[in-house]
This record gives structure tokens, sequence and C-alpha cells, in this order.
């Protein structure tokens, strides 16, 4: 079916709500983007289509996120591709409000806070970020609830499968990749602790051949440049071998990798827990890595920022 393009809260309303009355009207997925989609994104999609009887997908970038005007402008905008490929994933809306429909007043005066999980690893380097994207998460994370556009009544069958949707109202999932580990536990979290009726669904990274993790921001890398950010997810995938194992990770050695490379500039590279991302005391040095864990690193290469991490298990 050819995907439908609306661009205000109302029509994503109904016409999801259409969509329901003529599918089997069971679930509904939303798969959150700011466009420039790449096959990382298409996975999410891919996800999604998979499990739900409708999908939106949402293009919205949001300026509430972007600490630097100049990165805003020049964040690539590419709805027709976009458009095209959400397509052939088969996703059945694709929401792409303007700035003055997400923000009618202008920014918003009440906001989603982080908190400290947000303060620490890309929210230390980008203030105020995560504060901005969980603003925009819970706003879009309303808009497409399902349902809502129907006239009420049990118009629609509702599944049997457990969901945190609303009961009565069709079940709801949305999806976020675990390329961005730090946002995914953040919107984990905002809807634990704040009773948003959506389940949140986490998407593995999807990576190139060569091991480079996709993303938006890879075309501003020239060919050397992008040779140089090899060495992150090379790093990761060290300190995988060595839990795999059950080795001692010897972090450092890994982190000597990655400075060994002069183009790539380190922010962080560190094995956390994956819930609350605080370092792990022990088991990175002398001691053989045993549990679950997550290993995150942040780079700049050029004039690209750039994140990758790896759930480690052993
Ligand atoms: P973005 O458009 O960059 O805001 O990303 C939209 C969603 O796609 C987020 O949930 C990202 O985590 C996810 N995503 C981005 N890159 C990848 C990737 N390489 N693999 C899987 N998911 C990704």
């Amino acid at each position: 079916m050819p995907i439908k393009l609306v661009t205000t809260a109302a029509d994503l309303r109904s016409e999801s709500a259409r969509l329901l009355m003529n599918k089997p009207g069971t679930s509904q997925g939303l798969v959150p983007t700011m466009g420039a989609l790449h096959e990382g994104h298409a996975q999410l999609a891919r996800t999604a289509v998979e499990k739900n009887d409708v999908v939106v997908a949402s293009i919205f970038v949001n300026p509430l996120q972007f600490g630097d005007a100049v990165d805003l402008d020049r964040y690539p905008r590419t709805l027709d591709a976009d458009l095209a490929l959400l397509e052939s994933e088969g996703v059945d809306l694709a929401f792409a409000p303007s700035v003055q429909e997400v923000y009618p007043g202008g920014e918003p005066l009440v906001r989603v806070t982080a908190g400290p999980l947000g303060e620490k690893w890309e929210g230390a380097s980008r203030p105020g970020h995560f504060d901005g994207a969980l603003t925009v998460v819970a706003k879009l994370l309303h808009y497409g609830i399902p349902g809502t556009g129907l006239p009420p009544s049990g118009a629609f069958a509702t599944s049997g499968a457990p969901s945190a949707g609303i009961p009565g109202l069709p079940a709801y999932r949305a999806y976020f990749g675990q390329k961005d580990a730090q946002q995914l536990a953040l919107v984990r979290r905002m809807v634990a602790d704040l009773n948003f009726p959506v389940d949140i669904v986490g998407v593995p990274t999807v990576r190139s051949a060569d091991g480079l993790a996709l993303s938006s921001r890879n075309r501003f890398l020239s060919d050397e440049q992008r040779d140089a950010a090899l060495v992150l997810s090379r790093a990761l995938r060290l300190l995988e071998q060595r839990a795999n194992l059950h080795e001692p990770l010897d972090l450092e050695s890994a982190q000597a990798l990655v400075a060994s490379q002069p183009l790539v500039e380190l922010d962080y590279f560190e094995v956390v827990d994956q819930g609350t991302l605080e370092p792990l005391a022990e088991n990175c040095r002398e001691t053989p890595f045993r549990g679950d864990a997550l290993a995150i690193i942040a780079a700049k290469v050029g004039p690209v920022r750039l994140i990758d991490n790896l759930p480690l298990s052993s």
C-alpha cells in the first residue's frame, strides 16, 4: 500500500483510526526518527511492521535537542527518499509535522527533565540535549496513541497480548535503536516513571559490513575519516571478544587502541551498567568479566561526533 504523509496531529489521529478500522485493528507501532533515513531506521520500521497492524513513522528534526544552531541547520533533510524507504518497508503513515505544529507557542515552558541519567556521557558534552529529546519523544508518544480518532464503543478488537496500552484501545509499541543507548535507557525510564501507555522496544544496531554503526551523520565523514572511525567498533569488538572468553576486559588497552588513531579524538570509552549507565567498579581490569554490561564509546572524527556501543555478556 502506498504510504500516506500527514503533517498535523489531527490528520495523524484520523488516518491511523481509519487504518485501524480497515485492518484487524489490534496494534499500532510508532518509529520516531529525525529523517535522513538509512538501513538502521529501515530495521526499526521492519521490526515494527512485523509486529503491528498499523505502523507510523515520524520524521521531525527537533530544534529543542540541538545545542548548536549550525548543527541544526546542516542536519540532512531528505523527505522524498525517506518516504520511499518507509513505503518499501510497509510503513502505513509518515508523520512529518512542522516546528510550528509541534511547538505552536514557541519553545515549551514545561519540559521533561532527564535528571542525572541525562547529564552524563552524551549529556555531559551536550547540555540540555536529553531534556529536549525526551520532551519531543513524550509529545510523539502522545500523538501516536492509537484509537483516539475512533468512535467509542469497542469498534475494534483488542489483542490478547500483554501491553502497557490503554485497556480497550489497540496495543501500542514504540521502537528505538540500541545505537543511541543512553536515549533508549532514558526513554524506558521516562515511560516507566511517568506511566506512559506504551511498550518500548529496543532494536539492535545496524552496521555497515566493515563495522561502522550506521548514522545519518556518517555522510559528513571524508573517506580518510571514515576509515579512522572504524577503530571505534574495533575497540568495542575487542572488549566483546574478551567478555565472551571470560577474560579481564582490559579496557585500558582498548582505549590505547583508539588513542593510536590520530584522526579520532576520544571523548569517553567505558563499561557501564545497562540500565543506570554507571561505570562498573570492578570486572574491567584484572578480574575475568562476568555478567552483563554495556561498552559505550564516543569520539569526534573530523567534524562529526560519533557514538557507538555493544552489549557485553559473559
Ligand atoms: P535519528 O533519526 O538519528 O534520531 O534516529 C531515529 C531512531 O533510529 C533512533 O531510535 C535511533 O537509535 C535509531 N537508529 C539510528 N541509527 C541506527 C542504527 N545504525 N541501527 C539501529 N537503529 C538506529
